[in-house]
């Protein structure tokens, strides 16, 4: 058994300390949002207690302080993703953003007709529609990596998939729907084999496992820091820099520029070029906080009790007769995600919160994963490092309750 202090840690988390229809939460839906320690609501209420002010506009004392916090964040992204530089990294609303700058500054300009876009069956919505809007605007195809019944990628004709047609390979590093890792190393070792750059979602892999753009090599990756106990709001694109240096910007206005004249513009330095207007300041420097969070209990430690709360619930589950997991790849990071027989999962999400226990009940914003499996739904446990074996417990009694209301 890992030896994070379990108790110690929830003790930074107030949300978790509360009852529900009279039962302790069980706060079991953290691939929706994660809750937030006291140190990072402490940060951002600090922020605005003692240094609100704009950033990189003021030469007054608060403004400079709210630049050295806000960039001070900046930092900490770049280190806790291993980017070579600061520039690299580029604020954003979260990782819907940071795809949808990524289609319009960097692909848009190089798609043509019959052009491809690559992604994934197991692909978050918001990493199909900006890609599908795009392919339509200029008559692109969207090819798809096709998935297995366990929800892993098929990656046996993954090879051909690769043409020279492929502008771009855009896939999710964890499937927030069924919890599969996929391969995203050596997909992008492949893509880049025949010169395809690669983005990589990663924002159901940071908050349960090292995240090393170096070692991944991928050419942009996107998270969003609300799943990783940040604020909402706020999360960041790493790019390489050679390739953010070509882009242009996607949105205009303020902070984004070096000189305005009604004749002609110059464009900011990396990374402001793509952050237009005042940015989420204290969301930022909530993420930064986060960071310092996580890298105090340990990254891999995380990683690892996630994992033991993952086998535990996955072997109690299976336990169960009339219960079908759905996901069921070898590799998985923190969801489980299943169907009761004969129960809508809407129904069970109402009467599991009848017991205090929170989960997600729906397409999870993965709706092909959902037609893959003929299915409308799903019902989601997800879990953070916070949480325990006797929530996973209260799990399992929901399921025998819910089972006993339908007999
Ligand atoms: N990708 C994945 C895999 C996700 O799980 C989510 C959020 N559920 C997103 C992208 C989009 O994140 P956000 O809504 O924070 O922009």
């Amino acid at each position: 058994m890992t030896k994070l202090n379990i108790q110690a840690i929830r003790r930074d988390f107030p949300t978790l300390h509360q009852e529900i229809y009279g039962f302790p939460l069980a706060y079991l839906d953290n691939a929706a949002t994660s809750q937030k320690p006291v140190q990072v609501i402490d940060a951002v209420a600090d922020f605005y207690r003692e240094d609100n002010a704009n950033v990189h506009r003021g030469v007054h004392q608060l403004s400079q302080r709210a630049t050295d916090s806000y960039e001070g964040a900046r930092a900490k992204v770049c280190r806790f993703l291993n980017a070579d530089s600061d520039e690299e990294i580029v604020f954003v609303r979260g990782a819907t953003e940071a795809i949808n700058l990524v289609a319009h500054s960097f692909v848009r300009p190089m798609l043509k007709a019959g052009d491809e876009v690559l992604i994934s069956h197991i692909e978050h919505h918001a990493n199909i529609v900006p890609w599908q809007m795009l392919c339509d605007q200029v008559g692109a195809k969207l090819v798809v990596i096709p998935m297995t019944e366990s929800g892993e990628l098929d990656l046996s004709g993954f090879d051909d998939l690769l043409t020279s047609k492929t502008k771009i390979m855009a896939v999710g590093q964890v499937s927030n729907a069924l919890g599969t890792v996929n391969p995203v190393k050596m997909m992008t070792e492949k893509a880049h084999a025949k010169g395809i750059p690669v983005l990589i979602d990663g924002a159901q892999a940071v908050p349960h496992m090292p995240a090393d753009v170096k070692d991944l090599d991928c050419d942009f990756y996107v998270f969003s820091g609300h799943k990783m106990f940040a604020p909402t709001g706020i999360g960041a694109l790493y790019g390489k820099q050679a390739l953010l240096d070509e882009m242009a910007p996607w949105q205009g206005g303020g902070d984004m520029i070096l000189s305005v004249s009604f004749e002609k513009t110059q464009y900011n330095a990396l990374p402001y070029k793509f952050e237009a207007g005042t940015p989420n300041i204290s969301g930022a420097i909530g993420l930064g906080a986060a960071i310092d969070y996580m890298q105090s209990i340990g990254i891999e430690a995380i990683a690892s009790y996630e994992h033991e709360l993952l086998s535990y619930a996955t072997e109690r589950v299976n336990k169960l007769d009339g219960i079908r997991v759905i996901g069921t790849a070898e590799h998985k990071a923190s969801v489980l995600s299943f169907v009761i027989e004969g129960v809508h999962p809407h129904d069970v999400g109402t009467i599991f919160d009848q017991q205090g226990v929170a989960i997600r009940a729906g397409h999870h914003c993965a709706q092909p994963v959902m037609q893959f499996f003929g299915i409308p739904a799903t019902a989601r446990a997800s879990f953070a490092f916070y949480n325990t074996m006797e929530e996973v417990d209260a799990l399992v009694d929901s399921i025998s309750k819910v089972q006993e209301l339908f007999a």
